[in-house]
């Protein structure tokens, strides 16, 4: 990057606050998607860390001004490569912007600086006597403004949804520098067209959140961890559309096949309660009552047994829940080093089943198994292209396609939770018409004429 350049950042956020060492900067260059996507000319790159929702505002207006790329960064734990730069870009940080503005409990609304990482959110609930946030991706180290840029799911979304129902405003820095706030504590809002709603889940094209106002929750606290297991993954996926389909809602219902869920513990030093079985169902509930709780947990038990569940046990205490929870959430850091892609494929919850067979007929047609977790209840499978001897299979792009293919099949999508980013735009075709992409790009130019915010992701 031109000296020039570096030293008019190092005169909007303080000398201290500007990385150009390339051996510096490595940390800021990746996200989780290494083995598919490395980052592009990295020496050209400078990492900036405003201290303020103006300084952002300042950096953005002088990279419009000189033409440069900026490409926001949260917690770097985004799983579709959406912040690696691919130019020479500004990589702007917002880790310093890691304030709680105000907890309204009147409104049970938070108010956070986009650099808060979800570790510090639930830090700050945890200490609250009746309010929690319930979306929870797997890596606390996500931040809220990246949670809010890539609309993230997790486990709690059977009940709760995705993060894009608990966000009521947002303050945002457009990619031409203007500082703007969207929404408000507001409940119902119907005036004009819905940009808050543009922003979430754009991914660091249209705009940088600084601030964000979250709805919170009152606690229930009569907790407990369900783990049902099976021998079949179909019989698996049949009594989770049972459960729903009577009425019951638990916090999350997570599947994991056995052989994942020990490699998982055994990674992080845990024993798996399981032993009978071959893939397990995880149930989260949390009730009004301790008698709701039993009810629950026995009506899950029974309605699994219909389609052949052979063991189940209940976590009572919170170090046992904690430790399933912990074991599920290390499911793909188990694997990493030898993923080549963890997909994302999501259809409607009553195609599961179906899904679940096309992928494994898939993976033996290429002589291959693809671990497989997933959110089931929300029609989310996770599984993951591993590498061969460290590299990518000469079959990755065919294998990919086809249960892409597969999951469009039931009118799903390639991403349910991860991310367009850059490593699934170029599968946008299989989803979208020509015309719903032009919008789309047509959206993009809008927000951004200069198209200087995170190029290479979503349609740019
Ligand atoms: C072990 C593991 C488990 C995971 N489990 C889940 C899961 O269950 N559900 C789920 O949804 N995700 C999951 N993820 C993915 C990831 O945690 C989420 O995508 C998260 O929302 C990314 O947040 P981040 O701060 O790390 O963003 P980053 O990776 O830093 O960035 C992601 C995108 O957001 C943009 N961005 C970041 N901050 C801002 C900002 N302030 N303003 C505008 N754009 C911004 C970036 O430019 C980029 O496009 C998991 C990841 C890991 C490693």
């Amino acid at each position: 990057m031109k000296e020039e350049i570096i030293s008019n950042l190092k005169n909007i956020v303080g000398k201290d606050f500007v990385i150009s060492d390339l051996s510096q900067m490595q940390s800021y260059l990746y996200d989780e998607t290494e083995t598919l996507l490395r980052p592009k000319a990295c020496e050209d790159c400078v990492v900036v860390k405003p201290g303020s929702s103006e300084e952002v505002s300042k950096i953005v207006k002088y990279a419009n001004k000189v033409l440069i790329p900026v490409v926001p960064r949260g917690g770097g734990t985004g799983l579709c490569g959406a912040t690696i730069p691919l130019k020479p870009s500004i990589m702007l940080s917002l880790e310093r912007l890691d304030k709680i503005v105000e907890l309204d409990e009147e409104n049970l609304m938070i108010t956070v600086e986009a650099g808060v990482t979800l570790a510090g959110l639930l830090e700050r609930l945890n200490k609250h006597e009746k309010l929690f946030f319930p979306i929870h991706p797997g890596d606390e180290g996500a931040q809220i403004g990246g949670m809010v840029a890539e609309n993230a799911g997790g486990v709690n979304a059977v009940r709760h949804g995705i993060m894009r129902n608990h966000i009521k405003a947002l303050e945002v820095v457009l990619p031409t520098g203007e500082l703007v706030s969207l929404g408000n504590k507001l409940l119902k809002n119907n005036m004009g067209y819905d940009l808050l709603n543009m922003i979430i889940g754009s991914e660091g094209t249209l705009g940088i959140v600084t601030k964000a106002t979250l709805r919170l929750y009152t606690k229930t606290s009569n907790a407990g961890t369900l783990v049902v297991s099976f021998d079949g993954r179909k019989d698996a996926s049949l009594a989770v559309s049972k459960i729903l389909q009577e009425g019951i809602t638990p916090l999350a219902v997570e599947y994991m096949e056995r052989f994942v869920a020990l490699e998982s513990a055994k990674h992080i030093g845990k024993v798996w309660p399981a032993t009978k079985g071959s893939v397990d169902l995880i149930f989260i509930l949390n009730e009004a009552t301790e008698d709701d709780l039993y009810a629950r947990s026995e009506k899950i038990v029974e309605l699994c047994e219909q389609y052949n569940a052979i063991d189940s046990l209940i976590a009572e205490t919170t170090k046992d829940q904690r430790n399933i929870l912990e074991i599920r959430s290390n499911a793909y850091t188990a694997f990493k080093e030898n993923v080549a892609d963890a997909l994302d494929i999501a259809v409607p919850p009553a195609s599961v089943p179906s899904l679940i067979d096309d992928l494994i007929k898939i993976a033996d047609k290429y002589h291959t198994v693809t671990p497989s977790v997933g959110h089931i209840a929300d029609g989310n499978v996770h599984n993951f292209i591993m590498l061969e001897n460290g590299k990518l299979p000469v079959c990755f792009e065919d294998i990919k396609e086809e249960m892409y293919k597969a999951a469009m099949k039931y009118g799903g999508t390639v991403t349910a939770e991860h991310g367009t980013g850059k490593t699934r735009k170029k599968h946008m075709s299989l989803q979208y018409s020509e015309r719903e992409i032009e919008i789309m790009k047509g959206i993009k130019k809008i927000f951004d004429p200069n198209m200087i915010l995170n190029p290479g992701t979503i349609v740019n």
